[in-house]
């Protein structure tokens, strides 16, 4: 009964250690969250690979596109590899 009353209070301290270098709980698959720098120029990166191959597949198609059609190409290339990217790697925390 005494074992059963203090296996919740137990559980909380075996988690208290934390990373030294971002403080978060040190559990055994610990991995520090990368630096917001680091996952801006992540998305930002997918966002322009994205944008580029949308505005080549214009070109291959059309050889003098309008700039609107060129612009919406661009635009879906990088709203799907942002998806194509979330669903290999998940959202980006
Ligand atoms: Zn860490």
């Amino acid at each position: 009964m005494v074992e059963l009353l203090t296996f919740g209070l137990r559980l909380p301290r075996q988690l208290m250690a934390t990373c030294p270098k971002c403080l978060g709980p040190l559990t055994d698959d610990h991995k520090c969250p990368r630096g917001p720098l680091r996952r801006v120029s992540d998305a930002l990166a997918t966002t322009a690979i994205g944008a580029l191959s949308g505005w080549v597949l214009v070109l291959m198609i059309d050889d003098r596109p309008a700039g609107a059609l060129i612009l919406a190409a661009a635009a879906l290339g990088a709203v799907l590899a942002s998806a194509v990217r979330q669903a290999i790697h998940g959202p980006i925390r």
